[in-house]
């Protein structure tokens, strides 16, 4: 495994490069993103992985300062895992302006979406998702802008959200690049793993996966109640919140969507994915499950 910080590296090891799978992490790796490289290892391309915390995706009172940073521990886990490539770029590489006097990013060029991007956590986390495209897309011209004949991206369907942003924006964009999305790697007791599970204090964990036993709940009560009517997949919603907050979270959203639009479900489609968003304490939680009727 190559280990490289600087465009003019990268662009060298991937010269002629006929296939490319990238899987773009910001670290502090866990089961979930190896999923995702053995999923790259597999389509037989170059794997490329990067690891890079992008300031420009994290609000001003988020966690961008004390997310955990585990480079070396990264590597350990990568070393033996099929990646030929682990691009670590720094912020100027990424961000050409970036300004660390400021904390500034100096990016006034911004990939913005509108309809998929504004809901769900958009709406509690203005301009993330134009931050994640925006890092997404520097990050796709740096590794696919070669000269490779076959670009592939792999993101988890654990930020679904993120997923259909990144859809999106290929799609809009006209990129020549295959999305492959990989499914949620969960802890035994099914809280999703996340980088953000390690700031759980061990009461909190032990709440934790009322998270996604919450949804998978109030989704088996729809399959077995369908057809339920817009009005009560609202209620169903409401209800989902509810026992989140008597299970001691402070709830963000509960919505169920149309697994495209992420628009909220009206009860005629026979595909769903309930989404929903909590805190414990400070930390921010997500999860969804898709389930079809
Ligand atoms: P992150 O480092 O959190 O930005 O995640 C990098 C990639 O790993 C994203 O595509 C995530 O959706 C994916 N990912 C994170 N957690 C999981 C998980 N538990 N299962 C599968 N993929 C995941």
């Amino acid at each position: 495994m190559q280990i490289i910080q600087h465009q003019s590296e990268l662009r060298q090891a991937l010269q002629g490069a006929p296939r490319i799978a990238l899987v773009p992490t910001m670290g502090n790796l866990h089961q979930g993103h190896l999923s995702l490289v053995q999923q790259a290892a597999a389509t037989g391309a170059l794997v490329v992985v990067s690891i890079y915390v992008n300031p420009l995706q994290f609000g001003a009172n988020e966690d961008f300062n004390r997310y955990p940073r585990t480079l070396a521990q990264d590597i350990a886990l990568l070393e033996n895992a099929g990646v030929d490539v682990l691009f670590v770029p720094e912020n100027h590489t990424i961000y050409p302006d970036f300004d660390a006097s400021q904390r500034s990013t100096g990016q006034d060029v911004l990939v913005s979406l509108t309809a998929v991007a504004d809901r769900l956590c958009g709406a509690s986390r203005p301009g993330h998702f134009n931050g994640v495209a925006t890092v997404v897309l520097k990050l796709f011209n740096l590794v696919f802008f070669n000269g490779c004949q076959q670009a592939i991206a792999l993101f988890g369907k654990k930020d679904f959200q993120q997923l259909s942003v990144i859809r999106q924006m290929v799609r809009q964009f006209n990129l020549p690049i295959e999305i492959i999305a990989a499914p949620t790697i969960r802890e035994p007791d099914g809280l999703a793993l996340s980088s953000r599970n390690g700031y759980l204090s061990p009461a909190q964990r032990a709440l934790a996966s009322g998270l996604y036993q919450t949804l998978l709940n109030s989704a088996q009560q729809h399959q077995a109640q369908h057809p339920l009517s817009s009005a009560q997949i609202r209620a169903l919603e409401a209800q989902a919140q509810a026992q989140l907050q008597q299970l001691g979270w402070r709830v963000d959203y509960v919505q169920i969507c149309h697994p495209d639009t992420l628009l909220p479900a009206q009860g005629k489609q026979a595909s769903y994915v309930i989404l929903g968003a909590a805190y414990l304490g400070e930390t921010r939680l997500i999860d969804n499950i898709e389930y079809q009727i």
